[in-house]
Order: C-alpha cells, then structure tokens, then sequence
C-alpha cells in the first residue's frame, strides 16, 4: 500500500493500468470490492474518497479508464485507434470531467490541481486533474498506451523523439511477430489462389 500522494504522472499510469492484459495483470474494476480495494491502495491528496461503491460506479470506472486508454493509444499513434473511437472517448472525459469541479492548490512554492468533491466522482476528478497538470506541463504526448494488443500498458515515453509505440522490447518484437506472419500469409494466399481443390 501507498504511504506517500503520487505524483500527476504515477495516478494517471496507476489508474490507466487497471486492465487486463494477456499475462499477470487481471482487471481490477470487476465488481464494487475491486474498485473499492483499488480505491484504497491510493494515497489520495485531499478528501478519502468515499468508500461507498455502486456498480454503476464500477461500469463509470472502466468507461473512464478505456477512454483513457484510447487516449494513450492515439498518442502511440496506434493504427488499430480510429478518430471516431478516440472522440467518443474523449466524449466519456468530457462528461467525467463535468461531474466534479477541479480545485486548485495554490501555494507559495506550487500550483496543484485536485478534485473539487468528494467520493468515487472526486477519485475520478483527481484522475483527471492529474491528467491534466500533464498537458499543462507538456508532458501529454508522452504518456501513451503501449500498441501491443491485448497490452495496451501505460507508459511514459522517455525516447528523444517521443517515438516509442510500445511499452517494451518484448511488446515491440510480439507485434512485428505478428506483422510478419500476417504479411507472409497475405503472400502465400496471393501465390496460391483457390487452387486447394483442383489438385
Ligand atoms: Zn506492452
């Protein structure tokens, strides 16, 4: 468990990679008690959210967390996002964003953003807001989603170019793996054309 407040980056990575992928990682938002655990494992800035949990609460955490994801993956410049697939996820941040105001933080040594309200809609809101000091700081197109399906890891790009599409060596490798075999197939159907039963 948390003792320390993570930083902009480490909430919005923490909340993105919540989801399944092919290996270890299981779905944390499967029911009121894995959002609830997943919830208190955050040492949130500001008020504790509520630890009541609807599963309607649970259904708006893992819209909230695929849009996100979606997001992330068009900073990967992931061929498989289409632009009607990021805008009706862009849509979902919209509207959890109007559920709970952002607050701020002013300080003599620092600005912060934070949830304006309490409970699950306020854990949301602190998502959000982190997000936001991200692109306020410019740092957004850094943070992506890593292109390998069923992946889709959260990272931060660190490469000179802001190039990276994938979360690892392992991730990039699997998918050109999978390009190669796609293309050979595509070459072997071409080269053999419907001829299986006219041998
Ligand atoms: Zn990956």
């Amino acid at each position: 468990m948390n003792t320390s407040t993570p930083s902009p980056l480490e909430l919005v990575l923490a909340f993105a990679n919540t989801h399944a992928d092919a290996g270890d990682r299981t779905e944390r938002f499967t029911d009121a008690e894995g959002l609830t655990n997943w919830l208190g494992e955050v040492a949130w800035s500001g008020a504790e959210p509520a630890r009541t949990v609807t599963d309607s609460d649970v259904v708006e955490a893992r819209e909230l967390r695929d849009a996100l994801v979606t997001v992330l993956l068009s900073h990967s410049n992931d061929p498989a996002t289409s632009d009607p697939a990021v805008r009706s996820a862009e849509a979902i941040l919209d509207r959890a964003g109007d559920k709970c105001p952002v607050a701020v933080r002013l300080s003599g040594a620092e600005a912060r953003l934070g949830p304006g309200c309490g409970g699950v809609s306020g854990a949301f809101a602190g998502v959000l807001a982190a997000a936001t000091e991200l692109a306020l700081s410019g740092q957004w197109a850094r943070i992506k989603a890593c292109r390998n399906e069923p992946c889709h890891f959260a990272f931060f790009d660190r490469s000179k170019n802001t190039s990276a599409g994938y979360c690892s060596t392992q991730c990039s490798s699997q998918a050109s793996m999978r390009a190669y075999r796609a293309r050979k197939k595509e070459t072997l159907a071409k080269s053999s054309p419907s001829s299986r039963t006219t041998e």
